[in-house]
């Protein structure tokens, strides 16, 4: 696996990334960044989430840091163009981030607020400008922005733009950057139209496309059980036990939540560690080496810090809290059904996360099975019905306390049900083999 200290970037660079607690590259990182410090143009078909910003700013940041010259008054030696005000914002921040340890000059430019402040922050000229097309017209318009002497532009979020309806200020702004010049272009998608666009202005470019996160959810059995917020913690206990789980990740939302699980999993005699951003990176190391080796099997993460975890026989990925943004989701999962085995994603879904979860369905094209009964109800636990009736997938563990089967009929009805949902391919063995429902349904609260 890649570090990034194998990228070829300097120093000053790498400081500011371990500040970050970033501790792996992301794939488009990993592929990216070497052949842009070499200077090729670049093709990434990549979206937000994939670690694309730090993909091109730690590059550009590395290259001007190592050929200083002064930007021209009123210049910029590089242009990042972004469709809004708010991902321009953020690609301003990264850049202050990653290159904290550099003296390099940025400004970021926008419309819908006044234009004296952004005119004088460019009088000097500035290493680095991140602007929305829009504004930037206008500024060069009237002669405040000069971009002739420009090294590097970046084109960001393409098919965006498209849709945005400002192409044709793409366009324009193209026309006035000097045709010898480093350029990299970025799209999650490549209508014609991009496609075209991408075509004219890179020169033998590096072509980089990270996987759409949507198709890597299709290998990992995913189901849902829906529970009142104050039973997730009994429940994670209960679901641990199953003798199948070799190796867990649980995901919390929050790092205080991921510390109270660990600890509240402690009580039970489950051992259990935490890596998330508050913690120093000797002890994020330790974590990862104790579930590595087996000494832990149950490792409790948030999303950031989860991020560069790379552990193979991860049986199981629990999510105790449903992520907010959905490909935080796809993401998770993806921690096991490595390398082509099998994994097992369970999340737990109280009233208040039942957007969160339409949001994934939507994004993942598929409606995640619920867990009606398992053995936590003879424990006197809940476990709510899905409000929506989707097709229910019985529990596979072992039956302890279960009703007489119910022969094949119920269970061709359910299989029917779930192709229709498109769920009926892959499913294993056991889950498709009409399962007895376990627990005591009298127990079971319908839903709401
Ligand atoms: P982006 O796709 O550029 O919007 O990045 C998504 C998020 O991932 C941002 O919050 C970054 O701070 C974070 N991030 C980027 N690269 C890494 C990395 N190598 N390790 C951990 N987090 C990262």
């Amino acid at each position: 696996m890649t570090s990034f200290s194998e990228l070829g970037l300097s120093e000053p660079i790498l400081r500011a990334i371990s500040a970050e607690n970033y501790s792996t590259p992301t794939p488009i990182q990993a592929q990216a960044v070497p052949h842009l410090i070499q200077g090729r143009d670049l093709l990434g078909v990549a979206q937000t989430g994939t670690g694309k910003t730090a993909a091109f700013a730690l590059p550009i940041l590395h290259r001007l840091s190592e050929n200083r010259t002064r930007p021209m008054p009123q210049g910029a030696r590089v242009l990042v163009l972004t469709p809004t005000r708010e991902l321009a914002i953020q690609i301003g921040e990264s850049f202050a981030t990653y290159g904290r340890n550099l003296p390099l000059t940025r400004t970021v430019i926008f419309g819908g607020v006044g234009q004296n402040p952004q005119v004088q922050s460019m009088a000097r000229g500035v290493d680095i400008l991140v602007a929305t097309p829009g504004r930037l017209l206008d500024l060069i318009g009237q002669g405040f922005i000069k971009l002739d002497r420009l090294e590097v532009f970046v084109l960001d979020e393409a098919d965006r733009m498209l849709d945005m309806g400002f192409i044709h200020d793409v366009r324009r702004v193209i026309k006035v950057l000097p045709a010898k010049r480093h350029t990299l272009f970025f799209s999650a998608t490549m209508p014609p139209e991009i496609a075209k666009l991408a075509d004219k202005i890179l020169t033998d470019p590096v072509r980089v496309e990270v996987t759409p996160v949507s198709s890597t959810a299709e290998r990992i059995e995913q189901r849902v059980m829906f529970v009142e917020k104050a039973d997730k913690r009994p429940l994670l206990g209960e679901v641990l036990k199953r003798p199948d789980i070799g190796r867990a990740l649980v995901f919390t939302r929050t790092k205080h939540g991921a510390n109270r699980v660990v600890e509240q999993l402690g009580q039970i005699a489950v051992r259990a560690e935490a890596i998330h951003g508050n913690k120093s990176q000797t002890a994020r190391q330790r974590a990862l080496e104790n579930f590595r080796s087996g000494e832990i099997r149950v490792l409790v993460a948030t999303d950031i810090a989860a991020r560069g975890i790379d552990i193979d026989g991860i049986t199981h990925v629990i999510n105790y809290d449903l992520p907010n943004v959905p490909e935080s989701y796809v993401h998770r999962i993806g921690r096991t059904a490595r390398a082509g085995t099998s994994g097992i994603a369970i999340s737990f879904c109280d009233s208040e996360e039942r957007a969160y979860l339409k949001d994934i369905e939507k994004l993942i094209k598929v409606r995640i099975p619920v867990v009606e009964d398992h053995p936590w109800h003879s424990l006197g636990g809940v476990v709510q019905a899905d409000p929506d009736a989707r097709p229910p997938l019985q529990d596979r563990r072992p039956q302890r306390h279960g009703r007489p089967p119910q022969g094949r009929q119920d269970q061709g009805r359910q299989d029917q049900t779930r192709q229709a949902h498109g769920q009926g391919q892959g499913r294993p063995a056991q889950a498709q083999q009409g399962r007895p429902p376990q627990g005591n349904p009298s127990r079971r609260r319908s839903g709401r």
